[in-house]
């Protein structure tokens, strides 16, 4: 235990959703560990669940939470930049209000914590004479490319789409070029220099935290610590401190429906659909997924949202909804009458679903999922195997893992960011998940991590004790 009249850690969160609840969890934790800790959030001021998460983390009392107020960035981003580039510039620009904001705490901070967005911040901790960390909230492989793109960047001529061997990372799984995190998609994007700026950041903090476990990524943690194999990147202490997910909340009772629906269904039967806070498909998907939803028939829980307008492959969450002249409810974007084709096997819900209660229910068997790390972890920590289904950011890399190193999951052969996934796959893809062996081997797989993990977080537990270590 800490002495919290010393220590004061002070934690910096990017916007969106998928940033915020893992730095909120972290800062639960480390009260736990009897640090006084003050989160500054950089808010989006359009999301509604965002504020609705902070506003019941706030009613904790754990932890001190300030909102720091998005800076105007419409005077150095292009209005049509990535999302990664406007969260990084955005970040970039809160400093000077971050660095006055900590300077009128009336308790010095001790220690500095920042997110993947935040790097621009750790010269923040030197102000202030304190260590300074950056957590990453997804896992080690892909904090190992992160490190290692200083190098690919050197090595790698052309785009790394156009690559015909997989990327080289010392010691890990190599990358497929077509599972690139975003930012590697286009070499001349300013998002690819935002990126890359990262990861020549992230060797100047005093240590990385991680979300992940020991026993998920033994190989690549090991990697990561094996100095020798970087080169000249100077390698920083790791931590692996996950699975760090929301626990979950309880029900709200003008919400039963969907729970009311669960108990009358078998024992892990049903697929549960949903592609976090930020993600759209196409019209042309939708449809194409409804009918091989249909065609499984399967039960499943399908989260629906209006389509994209555009193709795109960024998360929405800067945007309020869709559209604005989107319309209220699933009946208006599935193929007709396939609510009540389903209406025996499938439950829609509009736009946002209790997901951490949903997959927890026994009666959930599979998640078809866009691979937020978010997710995936709410997904294993529940012991439910997933279709893999990437749409931006890194969640190609992480349904790679969860497919091909961890085989809890199915993926399409077909890559839904290039082209439509059709009806017959996903049909295929349902049943294999849902019926056959491969899918009750996957299960038996993913049981086991959730337990890996929930031992990872035992009083002696691997990220327990790395959590306990961090500092020292
Ligand atoms: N989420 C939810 N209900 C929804 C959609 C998403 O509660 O209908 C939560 C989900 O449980 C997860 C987060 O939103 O904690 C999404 O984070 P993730 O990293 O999976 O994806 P992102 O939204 O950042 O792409």
């Amino acid at each position: 235990m800490v002495d919290s009249t010393k220590t004061h850690a002070v934690l910096l969160s990017s916007p969106g959703l998928g940033h915020l609840t893992p730095v909120l969890e972290l800062g639960k934790r480390l009260r736990t560990l009897n640090f006084k800790v003050t989160i500054f959030v950089v808010s989006s001021p359009t999301s509604a669940a965002e504020s609705q998460v902070i506003e019941s983390f706030m009613s904790l009392n754990l932890c001190e939470v300030i909102l720091l107020p998005s800076p105007d960035i419409s005077h150095v981003v292009d209005p049509d930049a990535t999302v990664v580039t406007r969260l990084a510039v955005l970040m970039r620009e809160t400093r000077p209000a971050f660095s006055s904001a900590i300077s009128a705490l009336s308790f010095p901070p001790t220690v500095l914590i920042v997110d993947l967005f935040g790097t621009d911040n750790l010269e923040v901790a030197d102000e202030f004479k304190i260590p300074k960390f950056v957590y990453i909230a997804t896992h080690a492989w892909f904090l190992a490319l992160t490190l290692y793109l200083p190098v690919l960047h050197e090595r790698v001529k052309g785009e790394y789409v156009d690559e015909k061997n997989a990327l080289f990372i010392p010691g890990c799984k190599p990358l497929l070029p077509e599972d690139v995190v975003d930012p590697m998609l286009r070499r001349s994007d300013q998002q690819y220099l935002e990126y890359l700026n990262i990861g020549i950041e992230i060797p100047m903090a005093d240590g990385v935290l991680v979300n992940t476990w020991e026993d998920l990524e033994p190989a690549t943690l090991a990697a990561l610590r094996d100095c020798k194999l970087w080169g000249d990147i100077s390698m920083v202490p790791i931590f692996p401190v996950g699975p760090m997910v929301t626990p979950p909340g309880p029900i709200d009772s003008n919400k039963t429906e969907v729970f009311d629906w669960l108990e009358k269904q078998p024992i892990e039967s049903v697929l549960y659909v949903s592609f976090g806070s930020g993600g759209l498909l196409s019209n042309e998907q939708m449809i194409e997924l409804a009918y091989g939803l249909e065609l499984s028939q399967q039960r499943f829980i399908w989260v629906v949202r209006p389509p994209a307008e555009k193709k795109s492959s960024d998360g929405s969450f800067f945007t309020v909804g869709n559209s604005s002249n989107a319309k209220e409810g699933p009946a208006s974007y599935l193929p007709e009458g396939f609510l009540d084709r389903t209406k025996n096997v499938g439950f829609t819900v509009w736009d946002w679903a209790p997901q951490v209660e949903i997959l927890r229910h026994q009666s959930v068997g599979g998640f078809l999922s866009h691979c937020g790390w978010n997710s995936t972890l709410e997904s294993i920590t529940n012991g439910v195997p997933l279709i893999a289904w990437p749409l931006y950011a890194e969640q190609r890399m992480n349904a790679a893992l969860l497919a091909e190193e961890l085989k809890i999951a199915v993926r399409p052969k077909t890559l839904p960011w290039k082209g439509i996934v059709g009806r017959e796959e996903i049909q295929m893809m349902v049943k294999t998940l849902m019926v056959d062996k491969e899918g009750h081997a996957m299960r038996g797989r993913v049981k086991e991590l959730k337990s890996s993990g929930e031992t990872a977080w035992n009083d002696n537990g691997s990220s327990t004790k790395a959590l306990a270590q961090f500092m020292y």
